[in-house]
């Protein structure tokens, strides 16, 4: 699979530029959308989904072009936005097997077998008879995971993906997604959390502001920020001095005061000592130094 994205805009009826001329290759496997609240990642996710319309530029998925050939890609498509909701009297199964049949599964044992495996997968097995708009919130957000999975799509669109998942969840979530993005699937990850997408995607975009700021291998991003982390042990005074002047990561209590995570061009503290980055520290770096916003 492959998506190739060139010369991407999207402004808004109010004026507003959500996406300036985005270029992007995604190939094979899970990639990380990141960027901060308003950066533009939910109207990418919705060109890219086919149900928003760019202003200009073009997307290219597997030789068939978004705009020509929507009819083509969207049966390639799972997507789970951020907020799924649903208005429906269906139970839960019926509800699975509507979107089994969405997504073209015309045989309807075939389809009840998919629904089945389904709902066990994530857990659903012994509410499926219940009434789907009366799950709880994580249980709905898993039969949203469902639902977008369940006709085996080509290309899977998450929009924030921890969003109403408790941490056991989450970690049963990342598992099925990590099986699915060994075939022949392209994963989007689109996240503000770093820690969504830093053990599991290949490759990730920055968007801030509409642009892209970076687009290459969470190693590669971490390689820019090395010697701009440090971590000082501080109190008092020279501890609001720090926290007014680099963006502080974390603060550690510690028997000196605290032991704090700081991202900077160059510290000037008492015993600061250089840490390995992190793709967290990285990206606080990127965002702060680099990324031309
Ligand atoms: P993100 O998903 O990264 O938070 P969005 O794509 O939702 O970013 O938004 C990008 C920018 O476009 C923001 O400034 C947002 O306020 C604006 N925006 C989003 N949707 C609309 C809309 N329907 N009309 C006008 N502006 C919008």
């Amino acid at each position: 699979m492959k998506i190739s994205i060139q010369g991407l805009s999207k402004i808004y009826g109010n004026g507003k530029t959500a996406l300036s001329d985005i270029n992007l290759e995604i190939e094979n496997g899970m990639f990380g959308l990141l960027g901060p609240n308003g950066a533009g990642k939910s109207s990418l996710m919705r060109i890219l989904v086919t149900i928003m319309k760019a202003s200009s530029g073009t997307v290219n998925v597997n030789g068939y072009d978004l705009t020509k050939n929507r009819k083509e890609i969207r049966k390639m498509l799972g997507y789970l936005p951020q907020d799924f909701r649903f208005f429906t009297k269906l139970k839960t199964w019926e509800f699975l097997d509507y979107a089994a049949a969405l997504s073209g599964i015309k045989n309807k044992k075939e389809r009840l077998t998919k629904v089945d495996e389904w709902l066990e997968k994530v857990g659903l097995f012994d509410s499926r008879e219940r009434q789907a708009n009366n799950l709880s919130g994580g249980m709905k957000r898993r039969l949203g995971i469902a639902q977008a999975l369940i006709g085996s799509p080509k290309i899977i669109v998450v929009d924030e993906p921890t969003t109403g998942l408790d941490p056991e969840e989450r970690i049963r979530f990342r598992n099925i997604l990590s099986e699915l993005s060994q075939q022949d699937v392209i994963i989007i990850l689109s996240t503000h959390i770093v820690g969504d997408i830093s053990s599991v995607c290949q490759n990730l975009a920055l968007l801030d502001d509409g642009r892209m700021q970076f687009n290459g291998s969470p190693e590669e991003l971490i390689k820019m920020a090395k010697g701009h982390v440090w971590q000082v042990n501080t109190s008092g005074t020279e501890y609001d001095i720090l926290k007014n002047k680099y963006a502080v990561i974390s603060t550690i209590p510690s028997d000196e005061g605290w032991e704090v995570q700081l991202v900077g061009k160059d510290i000037e503290a008492k015993q600061a000592i250089e840490i390995e980055p992190n793709l967290e520290h990285a990206y606080v770096y990127f965002m702060e130094y680099l990324s031309n916003h």
